[in-house]
């Protein structure tokens, strides 16, 4: 049996607390809010911390408020039901309920929150394991080790972003509140990650996600598409998330594309905005964009299934989800 290492855990009840502990104890300290990743992170010795600074006893972390015409405030701390359940976010952020609803388990999302959701550490078939496993092939440089046993010789981690949110919240261009010990800011959730499979969030590691901000629905249609073996179970190998905006007529006045687990960021698809804008798109539009997102997605060999297939398996979800969009039935 794993067994957690020994830390000291502390429960903050204000975001200000919470971010000075985490400044006092610098790099010894970690952020928990369900622990439904970090905890079984810590079992395998991924992560060390020392000090963990729970968030679940800071009450408005969990207020999610607004309305569709205004937009949404959705408290880090809501869990992945709540947020999932939620009648205004499945009625007009269609996408948002169905990503949380299709993380892992239901005792999962019971536990499991949006911010923990939109921070959780890139994965990788080599770091995702035991530490015993990690080392008798002799540990990488994302723990203990130095180089990358999927890319020998690369200098950087390639371990992939396996958020179901992460892709929906740029997707949406939404925005997220971040809370430090010098103050806040808020900052797009596109310029949230970087594509670093070590360091991956552009934030001081003291400032605390507090609010995901949901732009007004403003007759956006929404959809996340999920790859992974297991419906059930599994992270994403592979998400598409999706967000278009028709006119009366059915013309596309503006759409996004977003990919997830396809890098160790989500991968915007910039072709779906160039490509079906100001038109009626045609069976060829959208063959164009999926093609365009099979180019941009590089996976590794570092998750579930042969990467070539996960790769293969772009073209058709990305077809699937505009054609959701679009209302137009799959051939
Ligand atoms: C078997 C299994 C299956 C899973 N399947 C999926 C899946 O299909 N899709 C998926 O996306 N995830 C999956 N997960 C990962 C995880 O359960 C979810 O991502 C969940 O939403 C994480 O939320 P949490 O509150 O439990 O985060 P925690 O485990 O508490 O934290 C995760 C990370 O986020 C940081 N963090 C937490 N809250 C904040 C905050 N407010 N501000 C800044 N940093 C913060 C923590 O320090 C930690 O690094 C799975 C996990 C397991 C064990
Ligand atoms: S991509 Fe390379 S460095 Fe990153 S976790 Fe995997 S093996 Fe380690």
């Amino acid at each position: 049996m794993l067994r957690l290492p020994p830390f000291t855990y502390i429960a903050p009840n204000t975001l200000q607390e919470a971010a000075e502990a985490m400044s006092t104890h610098g790099e010894d300290a970690m952020l928990v809010a369900g622990g439904t990743d970090l905890y079984p992170n810590m079992k395998r010795r991924q992560f060390e911390p020392k000090v963990l600074v729970g968030l679940r006893n800071i009450r408005e972390l969990r207020r999610i408020s607004g309305d569709s015409e205004r937009g949404m405030i959705v408290g880090a701390g809501a869990t992945l039901q709540e947020v999932s359940s939620h009648p205004t976010i499945m009625e007009h952020y269609h996408a948002v309920a169905k990503a949380a609803g299709l993380v892992s388990t239901p005792p999962l999302r019971n536990m499991g929150t949006i911010g923990g959701n939109l921070c959780v550490d890139p994965r990788c078939n080599y770091y995702n394991m035991p530490h015993q496993w990690r080392k008798a092939i002799g540990f990488c440089m994302k723990k203990d080790g130095a180089g990358c046993l999927v890319a020998p010789g690369s200098s950087r981690c390639w371990a992939i972003s396996s958020s179901d949110l992460a892709p929906v919240a740029i997707a949406l261009e939404a925005d997220v509140r971040l809370v430090g010990p010098k103050g806040e800011r808020v900052i797009s959730a596109e310029a949230l990650y970087r594509d670093d499979g070590i360091d991956y969030l552009a934030k001081d590691r003291a400032e605390i996600l507090s609010e995901v901000h949901l732009p007004p629905a403003d007759g956006w249609r929404t959809t996340y598409w999920k790859l992974r073996r297991r419906g059930s179970f599994d992270f994403p190998i592979l998400g598409v998330a999706a967000r278009m905006r028709l006119d009366g007529d059915g013309k596309v006045e503006d759409a996004k594309l977003v990919l997830g687990a396809v890098a160790s960021r989500p991968v915007e698809v910039r072709e779906a905005r160039s490509r079906l804008t100001e038109r009626w798109p045609t069976e060829e539009d959208l063959a164009a964009v999926a093609e365009a997102a099979f180019n941009v997605a590089k996976p590794m060999d570092n998750a579930d299934g042969h990467f070539y297939w996960r790769k293969r398996m772009v073209r058709p979800y990305v077809l699937g989800a505009l054609k959701e969009l679009l209302e137009v039935p799959m051939s």
